[in-house]
């Protein structure tokens, strides 16, 4: 039930697409939550097991300070889940088999910025100290689940990061016009607040040795992501205009956050033909940033397949409905294909370092057991596409190899432990996922450091 503003209206801006439900439509909503005697949403859909039946009760009735209550048992940051959250939750709502699912990420919006707004969301006042100090590298949603967590239970806490601002993705990754900045801002001033510390510009291992590290805390917690780019190294991979989404995403939002003046003219899509390469959530969002910079064409490639419309027999309610999506990015325009494979950059004859278009292939694939092996591409399906800029959304292969020796080797037990008092959570554990996945599992390692420690003292 997700309402945007005008496409017309919204592409002459980076501000939120999505607007909030009125207060009746939400209510109607709200009645065709079953209270299920077995909440799916909540027992399987979502990582954080918010208590969703309980909070559409609560919201129901107007009762906004309870249902805030709820809520926040689970969820420490629902104003980034119910802005940028795929709701794993509403694919396994029972009312999703037949219509569509109750929507639990607006009404999670709706009760976090209510809290906000009548001044419910508070900063927590420290009940006790531990004589822990854990140092947290890196500053995405999971680092920032960790601290939150640790700080709480009376730990002191620093997180480091390498980037001029906190966030990790949610500031420099998705677009503004998913989730505006001040959203990040205003949660970081509480935990601030708390007694959180933030070191940004600092890159641990670099800027700070690794051994200087360990001798101001007890425990390191390693929450760096997955950023290591997935390449498509190809014949003129090195042309300029080939860029890597994530570079793209990243020099916009600096630019709407003030930190850069202007947008480097190799990532600028003004006037040019953009192809965005990769099917995904990132490519989405360079659909939609192409456009607000005035692009004259966007096509989306993905060597999948095209989704189906519908539920296939071999994806059953309650599992996460995997169909074709068609996110706000791309109501705004553009061409999108299933089943392509790009060979070839093409130079420009008059300027030959300059991408002037790309050749590809049409893909069927190799299926063995319902598993989709390999890609064969369809004879005489081959063919040409002009593009002034094509940017490679195709996903991560693991954390960056940077300056953290301990880094190399990132092989957790099944509680994020790596070696005695260093841990690992997030997407640099599991591998490129989601802002709620990272949230649960920063969550999750705060509780183990947690146990460890009490575990050492008794
Ligand atoms: C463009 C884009 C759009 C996305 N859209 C969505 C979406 O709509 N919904 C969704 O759920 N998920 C989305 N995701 C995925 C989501 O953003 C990630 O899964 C999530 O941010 C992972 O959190 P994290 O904390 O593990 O890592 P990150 O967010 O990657 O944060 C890691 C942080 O560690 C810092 N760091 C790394 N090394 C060091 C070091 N040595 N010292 C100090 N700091 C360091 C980095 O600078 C970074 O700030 C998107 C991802 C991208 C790229």
């Amino acid at each position: 039930m997700s309402e945007y503003r005008p496409v017309t209206e919204r592409l002459r801006d980076y501000r939120p697409v999505e607007t909030r439900p009125t207060e009746m439509a939400l209510r109607q909503e709200l009645n065709r939550c079953q209270d299920c005697g077995i909440p799916f949403c909540h027992a399987l859909g979502c990582p954080l097991y918010n208590l969703i039946p309980e909070i559409n009760l609560e919201a129901k009735s107007g009762r906004w300070a309870s249902a805030l209550g709820r809520l926040l048992e689970t969820s420490p940051f629902p104003e980034f889940t119910g802005r940028i959250c795929p709701a794993l939750c509403e694919g396994s709502c029972v009312q999703g088999l037949h219509e569509h699912p109750v929507p639990a990420r607006l009404v999670e919006l709706e009760v976090i910025e209510r809290g906000f707004e009548l001044g419910l969301v508070k900063r927590a006042i420290k009940s006790r100290h531990l004589d822990l100090s854990v140092g947290v590298i890196g500053a995405g949603p999971a680092g920032l689940a960790a601290a939150y967590r640790l700080s709480r239970a009376g730990a002191e806490v620093t997180v480091y990061e390498k980037d001029a601002k906190a966030g990790g993705f949610l500031r420099y990754g998705i677009p503004d016009f998913k989730l505006e900045k001040e959203v990040i801002d205003r949660r970081l001033e509480l935990m601030m607040a708390e007694g959180v510390k933030f070191l940004c510009g600092v890159e641990a291992g670099l800027d700070i040795s690794e051994r200087l590290l360990w001798k101001r805390h007890q425990v390191l917690i390693l929450t760096i992501g997955a950023r290591r780019k997935r390449d498509l190294p190809i014949p003129g991979r090195n042309l300029i205009g080939v860029s890597f989404a994530t570079d793209y995403l990243a020099a916009q939002n600096r630019v709407n956050a003030g930190e850069e003046a202007t947008i480097p003219p190799d990532l600028n899509a003004f006037g040019r033909k953009v192809v965005v390469i990769g099917g995904g959530d990132t490519g989405s969002d360079c659909v939609g940033t192409a456009w607000r910079q005035g692009a004259v064409e966007v096509s989306q490639y993905e060597i999948m397949p095209k989704p189906p419309k519908e539920r296939a027999l071999d994806n059953p309610w309650p599992q996460w409905p995997r169909v074709l999506r068609t996110s706000s990015s791309h109501e705004e325009g553009g061409f999108r294909r299933w089943g392509v494979n790009t060979l070839e950059f093409t130079a420009d004859p008059k300027s030959p370092e300059r991408l002037n278009g790309l050749k590809a292939v049409e893909v069927e694939w190799l299926i063995e057991n319902g598993r989709l092996i390999k890609p064969v591409p369809v004879p005489g399906s081959e063919f040409t596409k002009d593009a002034d800029l094509v940017l490679l959304a195709m996903g991560f292969t693991g954390p960056e190899p940077g300056s953290l020796a301990a880094a190399k080797e990132l092989k957790p037990d099944h509680h994020g432990r790596l070696s005695p008092n260093l841990y690992v959570a997030g997407d640099a554990a599991s591998g490129p996922s989601l802002v709620v996945r990272a949230i649960s599992d920063g969550l999750k390692v705060a509780g183990t450091v947690l146990a460890d420690f009490k575990a050492s003292k008794s």
